[in-house]
């Protein structure tokens, strides 16, 4: 018999779960209520051991487990390597900011997507994860600190729309009534730009803020920076998110990775502001400037604190509104991917 994924049902399913294990319908709810707070089966200490040993026949129900942790000493962000029950690692970071805790999970083991200035990609995809894999993180992160966790962000390892079902049920899990009880309000699915999941997403009635990782203000640069560049254009992804923000009416939010010689040029910044506008009429979106994590294996480098905020002036200028994303964690070597690649480059699970 198939074990049930018991993490990745809903309250009702595992209701119906206790019923049909001869239990009352209540001690689903209490199972839920118990992993909803990252515990194991063994500290469920209300729930009957009938309930408990059928559960450890027939039921899957392992939460990710802590590999390794690291603590900035500047702003308290935390960035966890968390093993998958194959042995797969991902990563996880908890920020803090003034108006709360935000966590940023992993999608896939890996990514296929191929940016080349992304350290998530340099060994290609592993595998999708669960949908109770991607909540395993918030679940494991959340205990650990002993934080609420009040938003989450899809910007770990892996492309969300590369692995949409388990997105979306990763959202509709994480925004349960009674489950952590995250708004969808406070999440954002990010993107490299997967025309089909953008439009996909806007029909699910999940009001999550939709991040695109644009990087680039043409299709030349976006291009030799992007692979997906080369299946879906700039007019195409721009289409998407007009009809995005059109149906959901959530603002779109554009991210742009500062990359010395690439993509910094003032020229750019105006280009940038010239498209959006002309892309995105009179929609409201925002422009998220990040300065390049250097990744050793591309070379790449980030343009200097003065030309940045030259092209956030000359973005805001075009009457784009553009922020320079403060930099958190800095001191533990945030850069996105870099825990799972030494883990690799440690011998395991290094097969290339
Ligand atoms: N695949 C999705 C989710 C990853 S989000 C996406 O592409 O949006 C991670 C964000 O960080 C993306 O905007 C990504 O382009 C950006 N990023 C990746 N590598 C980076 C690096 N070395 N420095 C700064 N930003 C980086």
């Amino acid at each position: 018999m198939l074990m049930k994924d018991i993490l990745g049902m809903t309250k009702t399913e595992l209701r119906e779960l206790a019923v049909s294990m001869g239990e009352s319908a209540f001690r689903g709810e209490q199972l839920y209520g118990w992993m909803m707070k990252g515990r194991e089966i063994a500290d469920m200490k209300n729930l009957p051991a009938s309930f408990k040993e059928k559960l450890a026949e027939n039921a899957e129900y392992r939460l990710p487990s802590i590999l390794e942790k690291y603590v900035s000493a500047k702003d308290g962000t935390v960035k966890y390597l968390m093993e998958l029950t194959d042995g797969e690692c991902v990563e996880c970071v908890l920020m803090k900011y003034d108006h709360g805790t935000t966590l940023c999970v992993s999608s896939q083991a890996g990514c296929r997507m191929g940016c080349s200035f992304c350290a998530s990609t340099l060994r290609g995809k592993t595998r999708d994860l669960t949908a109770s894999e991607i909540l395993g993180q918030v679940l494991v992160a959340a205990r650990d600190s002993g934080d609420r966790v009040d938003g989450v962000v899809m910007m770990g390892i892996g492309e969300p729309f590369d692995n949409y079902d388990n997105t979306v049920k990763f959202l509709r899990l994480v925004s349960a009534e009674g489950g952590p009880g995250i708004g969808l309000r406070h999440i954002s699915v990010s993107t490299c730009g997967l025309v089909d999941g953008i439009k996909r997403l806007a029909g699910e009635g999940l009001p999550v803020t939709l991040s695109i990782s644009l990087h680039a203000y043409n299709d030349d640069v976006r291009s030799s920076l992007m692979p997906i560049n080369r299946k879906w254009c700039i007019a195409e992804l721009m289409d998407a998110c007009r009809y995005y923000f059109d149906t959901t009416g959530r603002r779109i939010s554009f991210e742009y990775t500062l990359i010395a010689g690439e993509n910094d040029s003032a020229e750019g910044a105006e280009a940038l502001g010239r498209l959006l506008r002309k892309e995105m009429g009179d929609r409201p979106c925002h422009v998220n400037l990040i300065l390049l994590n250097p990744v050793k294996e591309t070379g790449l480098t980030a343009p200097g604190r003065q030309n940045s905020e030259k092209f956030c002036r000359v973005l805001e200028k075009c009457g784009i509104n553009a922020t320079i994303r403060r930099r958190l964690g800095g001191d533990i070597d945030a850069s996105c991917g870099q825990l799972r690649l030494r883990r690799l480059d440690d011998g395991k699970g290094d097969n290339m």
